[in-house]
């Protein structure tokens, strides 16, 4: 600083002055910078070279008016200080607000000398702002409001439907093939989804309808002037329609559909969390009834979502009350018909329902996350079963144990099995662990990691329901499983059903070919037996040969059954139907049909369709 400047503004070698994170300018009393902290240059773009001696009008934007200037050197002129937001621009260009203080400096006389401006970046502060608004108001991923959002505006149009005797419409909408995308084109894939589905859903409503994204594959709409049904309806129609069109994603088409539950305020519901749930509820109905539909609340679906979270709730106690029971279903080598394994299948003997089949509560415990602690019940009463077996000395057998996607994301899954092979002092290859294809690309690399491990021990591994999921051939290979098995939908008729037939034989051709032993399900039929025997199929299991039955049954039969095969053979519990058509010589289709109208009940999971 030269000597021309007052003694009151020699600052350069005040610490303070050049430390501080804020700004600092200084002008003489006409208004010529005389000095400017290095957090002004930093600030501000300038050197301070090329600010001295200038005016600060340098600085100035557009944004303010001379009236605002004014109103500044008034209060400076009154008080002595002026303090506010001022947008200034940098020597970039870049407008941006500051937060300044000006005090006007006095000399002896009594008279201003100088200004001192000392002034911090408002920028920071105001993005942080700005995001933080987003963040708890918006969905990152979709842009779309969240679920906060959702629920004020779906308040305020709650208040004002009831102020103007109006209703609201709440629509729950849920993707319904959502899941694959992530499974087989990843993660990125996924998202582009999401936010191209978010886009067609906003296209379809007014500005005034808002839809957000509630969590994963859920979005939630809420009509806020609707006259009644028919106007949900109609918006429900809209949406199914524009979501059925493909999706481009990484340079292919993906379909897709979505299932969409409405309930209506103040009709079904009179609170906010009520009117949610009710829609919700809808939602599973429009999914149970075949997906890519909408589906009204009514009080009797209220009934079933209350049933369906009593058994949840019943589920909790099934272990500890003993509940579980493993039946086994015979699988059979088809040249002689010699039981060669048999697959668990675990049933819950529910204390007022009775007998309840998989596909009951297995979503149930998946939803609830309760999979894990059943999953190892299943394991350890499958090695108890083998041991028990061998004690009995009946000839060997492998045991095939169904396991979930989310019992491989346990590390110490595998160790644990190991701990109870040993115990039971059982041979590993005893034991197979089936997981379905689509479970297996859930995580693909986390499922090579698992198989890697179990192999590594020497438990066998298989593919289950092979031909549901989206799995690659080189995934199949680095799995390194022992077999396939063929799910039983594509046995479905025949060898009448050519597509079935050729899709059969050509899974049973690749199976050899890479080596795997390929086991086919769900054979029923004498025909069925002859087509899969024909093509060189390792293993069969059905009803044909057996349903699954308690162990005590099955020892009976192996105790007096040498073959599976040929009329003579003794069938597993009999019913009525399959002593009629045990007479019969075969399997009729009118028994397949009727059997194939028993399906839906025992899908084995919420998502088993084939993806032809
Ligand atoms: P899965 O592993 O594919 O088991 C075969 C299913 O097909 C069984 O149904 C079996 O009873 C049925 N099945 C066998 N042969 C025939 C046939 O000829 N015709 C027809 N229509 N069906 C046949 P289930 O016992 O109801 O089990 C359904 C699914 O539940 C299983 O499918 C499996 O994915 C799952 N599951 C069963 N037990 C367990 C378990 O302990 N853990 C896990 N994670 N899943 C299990
Ligand atoms: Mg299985
Ligand atoms: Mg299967």
């Amino acid at each position: 600083m030269d000597g021309t400047k007052p003694a009151g503004v020699r600052c350069r070698d005040c610490t303070v002055f050049e430390a501080t994170s804020d700004g600092i300018v200084i002008t003489d009393v006409q208004g010529n910078i005389v000095e400017v902290n290095d957090a002004f240059c930093r600030i501000m773009g300038y050197s301070s070279a090329e600010v001295l001696g200038r005016n600060p009008r340098l600085m100035k934007s557009d944004r303010h008016g001379p009236e605002f200037y004014k109103q500044m050197w008034r209060s400076l002129a009154e008080t002595g200080v002026w303090q506010g937001e001022v947008w200034d621009r940098r020597k970039d260009g870049e407008i941006f607000p500051k937060w300044i203080t000006i005090n006007a400096i006095k000399g002896p006389g009594g008279r201003v000398t100088h200004y001192l401006g000392v002034f911090s970046d408002l920028t920071g502060f105001r993005k942080t702002a700005a995001e933080l608004e987003l963040l708890a108001h918006y969905d990152p991923l979709t842009g779309l409001p969240n679920r906060v959002l959702f629920r004020e505006r779906l308040a305020h149009a709650m208040a004002l439907a009831r102020r103007a005797s109006r209703k609201v419409a709440v629509l729950f909408a849920d993707l319904d093939q959502f899941k694959p995308v992530n499974d087989t084109l990843g993660h990125a894939a996924g998202d582009d989804l999401l936010c191209q589905v978010a886009a067609r859903l906003a296209g379809c409503l007014r500005v005034s309808d808002t839809v957000s994204r509630l969590a994963g594959d859920e979005f939630t709409i809420l009509l806020d002037e609707v006259s009644g049904a028919g106007d949900a309806a109609r918006v429900a129609r809209k949406l199914l329609d524009e979501l059925r069109f493909p999706f481009a994603l990484g340079g292919r088409e993906w379909r897709l559909s979505v299932s969409i539950g409405i309930a209506l305020y103040p009709d079904d519901a009179t609170g906010l969390d009520e009117l949610l749930s009710h829609a919700d509820a809808a939602m599973y109905r429009a999914k149970e009834s075949g997906r890519d539909r909408f589906h009204f609340f009514s009080r009797s679906i209220h009934a079933r979502a209350a049933a369906h979270s009593a058994l949840a709730e019943d589920l909790r106690r099934a272990i500890d009350q003993g509940e579980l029971v493993l039946y086994y279903q015979p699988q059979i080598e088809p040249v002689r018909g010699r039981l060669v394994g048999v697959e668990a299948l675990v049933r819950w003997n529910h204390p007022r329902q009775g007998l309840l089949p998989p596909a009951k509560f297995i979503p149930l415990a998946e939803e609830s996350r309760q999979l894990g602690a059943w999953g190892d019940w299943v394991l350890r009463e499958a090695c108890r079963q083998l041991r028990v077996w061998r004690e009995a000395d009946l000839p060997p057998l492998r045991v095939a144990v169904n396991v979930a996607a989310q019992q491989f994301e346990d590390s110490r899954l595998v160790d644990r099995i190991a701990g109870w092979l040993i115990e039971e002092k059982l041979e590993p290859g005893q034991l197979e662990l089936e997981i379905t294809e689509s479970g297996a690309m859930a995580n693909p690399e986390r499922t090579v990691e698992r198989l890697h491990e179990m192999k590594a021990i020497g438990i066998r591994a298989a593919i289950d329901d092979f031909g549901t999921g989206y799995s690659s051939l080189a995934y199949l290979q680095r799995f390194s499983v022992d077999a396939l098995k063929i799910d039983r939908s594509f046995l479905r008729d025949v060898p009448e059903d050519h597509e079935n037939a050729m899709l059969c034989a050509a899974m049973i051709a690749l199976g050899q070919n890479l080596g795997l032993r390929i086991v086919a399900e769900g054979v029923e039929t004498n025909t069925q037996l002859e087509f899969l025997r024909e093509r060189g199929c390792d293993e069969l299991q059905g009803y044909l040969f057996g349903r699954p039955v308690p162990a005590a049954q099955l020892d009976m039969l192996r105790r007096t059954t040498q073959s599976f095969l040929g009329s003579s053979s003794p069938r597993l519990t009999p019913g009525r139907g399959q002593r009629a058509q045990q007479a019969n010589g075969g399997r009729t289709r009118v028994t397949t049909r009727r059997l194939r109208a028993a399906q839906p009940s025992q899908a084995p999971d919420g998502d088993r369709r084939r993806n032809r």
